[in-house]
């Protein structure tokens, strides 16, 4: 991470909160949790409740907003798609790209995700890129194979922009497990070195990182001392408003 990139402490809603409940928890968030500084804070709400969530944050500017997922194309006949331009419009910083979730469930493979990463850099918008292993390649010994291979098919199709990264092992998503830190600590310089290995030093030293997976604020401390970690994308444990409040305020320690 280049000494000027803040951590970053990222929220995935998922499929969870209409337009109503997210402008109830930017309130309930915005006076929970007074901006810090030396930190950035994005939430990716569901598409429907963006406009509201950005709306209800006018006032908060340290609070960043961006989509969990946009269509490979800029426009056209793909009924109930939205495009990273459109999502440009509404005011968002961020765009998620290639969650397991979206890898899972709806096909997005490496070319799919890669085409993604494309659209949003066009648009303006930040892309993270959500990468990982499952448990199968885990203990299959793929780990570093597989992160590899995630990394540079997005590289091999951008021009070399600084990116953002989500390091996120599948086994470890809304499942309680959290990689240890020294797991975390080996997959993300794992991460950094196939940057490296693809896209050359420059664009290694200045990636941000983050970590994905089971984060709370029982280990967020623990997460965040870890060499590499820049950051944090939570899932279940940003849906509280108090909860993510204290993820958001952790103590940083001596970074
Ligand atoms: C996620 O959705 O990216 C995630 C990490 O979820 P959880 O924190 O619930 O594991």
């Amino acid at each position: 991470m280049t000494a000027r990139a803040k951590p970053l402490f990222a929220a995935n809603w998922k499929m969870f909160k209409g337009p109503l409940e997210a402008e109830e928890f930017a309130g309930s968030f915005s006076s929970l949790y007074a901006a810090h500084p030396d930190r950035r804070v994005a939430f990716f709400p569901p598409a429907i409740s963006l406009e509201a969530f950005v709306r209800a944050t006018e006032q908060r500017p340290d609070l960043e907003a961006g989509i969990q997922d946009v269509h490979e194309e800029v426009d056209g006949a793909h009924t109930g798609a939205i495009s990273a331009l459109m999502a440009a419009q509404v005011g968002l910083t961020w765009a998620l790209a290639g969650h397991s979730e979206r890898r899972r469930e709806f096909g997005d493979d490496d070319a799919l995700v890669s085409a993604k990463v494309c659209r949003i850099l066009d648009s303006g918008l930040k892309p993270i890129v959500c990468i990982g292993e499952t448990l199968e390649e885990r203990e299959a010994g793929m780990l570093s194979e597989v992160l590899e291979r995630q990394i540079r098919a997005v590289l091999a199709s951008v021009d070399g922009e600084p990116l953002t990264w989500a390091y996120e092992p599948v086994w470890a998503i809304g499942t309680g497990l959290t990689a240890s830190p020294d797991d975390a600590g080996e997959a993300h310089e794992i991460v950094r070195e196939a940057i490296r290995g693809g896209g050359g030093g420059e664009l290694a030293d200045s990636a941000v990182i983050l970590y994905g997976g089971s984060v709370k604020p029982g280990n967020i401390e623990q997460l965040m001392a870890v060499p590499g970690v820049d950051g944090v994308l939570v899932g279940g444990a940003s849906l509280d408003p108090e909860t993510f409040a204290s993820i958001c305020a952790c103590s940083l320690g001596a970074r």
